[in-house]
């Protein structure tokens, strides 16, 4: 086909050694049909927005055309699966290759739900229209979010049934990531590659990811202390926002810092760090209030993968490592605090700043309060409806605050203006994704679905029509989510 499209694709990850992918095609499907297009994704990646809705575009989205210069390949990778290592790799997903942008930044254009490859152990390769719809949403609203995350393309129908506990539409979603290296990449590199593989695929990923490091004398170790970092950063806009990933298992975790693998995950109503959505955490180890201690054990893998790099003796390798990783709490905790400050409109630092923070959050929990409507509620000084807000507890609480606020340089209107960039009007409600998922998959009505994604895109705008998406659902029935199979 012509690439009038304006693909300009390579594929750097092919020229790794060959143990890290296999090349795999994806297998055709019936009949392609376009459900959603991201244009202004498309349009940033120098894609031209109307042919991508043309005939031979749909046909590369579902995985019957190659577009020109793709090289398609599934990843080999390992993982922690809730602590249990296990090799995995893409078993149903296939990288056709990477978009060069003008910049010469690059960024991986995968298919998600293409059909089996040699990862694929017992499953179909496939996906079902409703989770793909999911992480396209959920993806969205993320980026919406200013949290870094896997961006979606596109999702077509694939005119075929995919067997599930009952027959379910198929689909294939396109997501665009920075990269897909894992910590379960190098998890795999460390099991099962040499040394030289090992290090092959680091200097691929300091390249791709953090060029300022590769000239470092101990690279490696400065590898390690940048994904450190941005894990720490990531894992604590999660917490800020109440996200809840709800699947962190080492493969779900990018070097890049993005949010990756969109499947049981779900955002908190009522705050209680015990909260966990997803059907198969029956010991809630990926709970809300438990990520951050699960990125760390993650991130303590990672630099387990490392240690072959960080020094020949061993246990100075290890002491290494352990300096590195250790940071990560810290990390953590100053980012989430700098992020709760904002959300309570504190501009300086003082001490007692945290008790402040855990005084409110500590009475939504013993309220059952509404996470993100509490903070807009303050937000907007809009503090009626709730149990909470009529107790002299929150009224002794919020005049330490407004003292708190008053002891800094910054008006009164600036730190109105920090909350309202901080609090979002809007989070992807969960009854409110079911109810667009629903009239898409049951009714082919994508009205609803445009609609919660138009409101999604802009959280902090706080405009009319996002109010009547931040109110709860009236069931009061536990949520759960399943993985995205
Ligand atoms: P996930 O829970 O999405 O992170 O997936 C865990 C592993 O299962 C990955 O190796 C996936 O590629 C694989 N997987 C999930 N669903 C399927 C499927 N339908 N067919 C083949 N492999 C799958
Ligand atoms: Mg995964």
């Amino acid at each position: 086909m012509t690439n009038e499209t304006g693909w300009n694709l390579d594929n750097s990850y092919a020229r790794l050694p060959e143990k890290f992918f296999t090349s795999t095609n994806p297998t055709p499907v019936r009949s392609p049909e376009l459900i959603i297009l991201n244009e202004s994704l498309a349009g940033s990646l120098g894609l031209d927005v109307k042919s991508l809705q043309s005939e031979g575009a749909v046909a590369v989205f579902a995985g019957n055309e190659l577009p020109e210069g793709a090289s398609p390949l599934a990843q080999a990778y390992a993982g922690h699966q809730f602590g249990h290592f296990n090799m995995l790799g893409d078993g149903r997903a296939i990288l056709l290759g990477e978009q060069v942008l003008p910049e010469g930044e690059r960024v991986d254009i995968q298919l998600k739900g293409p059909g089996r490859t040699p990862y694929s152990r017992g499953g179909d390769g496939r996906a079902a229209l409703g989770p793909m719809l999911r992480e396209y949403i959920i993806s969205e609203a993320m980026h919406g979010l200013g949290i870094p995350t896997t961006r979606s393309l596109a999702v077509v129908t694939t005119g075929e049934t995919v067997i599930r506990e009952t027959g379910l539409p198929g689909a294939i979603m396109t997501r665009v990531a920075s990269s897909h290296l894992r910590v379960g990449t190098f998890q795999f590199a460390a099991k099962w590659g040499t040394i030289e593989e090992l290090r092959t695929l680091a200097d691929y990923a300091i390249k791709r990811h953090f060029p300022d490091i590769e000239a470092d004398e101990s690279r490696y170790l400065s590898l390690l202390q940048e994904v450190v970092k941005r894990q720490a950063e990531l894992i604590a806009q999660w917490q800020l926002i109440g996200f809840i990933h709800g699947v962190m298992n080492t493969d779900n975790m990018t070097i890049s810092g993005e949010t990756i693998d969109y499947g049981p995950c779900a955002f908190m109503d009522a705050y209680d760090p015990a909260t966990v959505f997803s059907s198969i955490d029956t010991q809630g180890r990926y709970a809300y209030g438990n990520q951050p201690v699960i990125g760390g054990w993650n991130l303590a893998r990672f630099a387990e993968s490392l240690l072959p790099l960080l020094h020949d003796d061993q246990d100075r390798a290890v002491t290494l490592a352990q300096d590195k990783i250790s940071v990560f709490n810290d990390l953590y905790h100053s980012n989430w605090l700098a992020g709760m400050r904002a959300k309570l409109g504190i501009f300086n630092e003082e001490t007692q700043d945290e008790a402040l923070i855990n005084g409110i959050l500590g009475m939504m929990k013993k309220h059952g309060a509404d996470y993100t409507n509490t903070f807009r509620a303050l937000t907007f000084d809009k503090m009626e409806d709730t149990v909470l807000f009529g107790t002299p507890e929150f009224a002794q609480w919020q005049e330490l605050w407004q003292a708190r606020q008053g002891r800094q340089k910054e008006s009164k209107e600036s730190s109105n203006q920090l909350m309202q960039n901080s609090n979002p009007a809007v989070i992807p409600r969960n009854h409110r994704v079911e109810e667009a998922l629903e009239a898409a998959v049951e009714q082919g009505d994508y009205s609803v679905m445009e609609r919660l994604l138009d409101v999604l895109s802009n959280p902090y705008a706080h405009f009319e029509e996002q109010a009547e998406y931040s109110t709860l659902p009236e069931s009061t029935k536990p949520y759960r989510t399943f993985c995205g199979t």
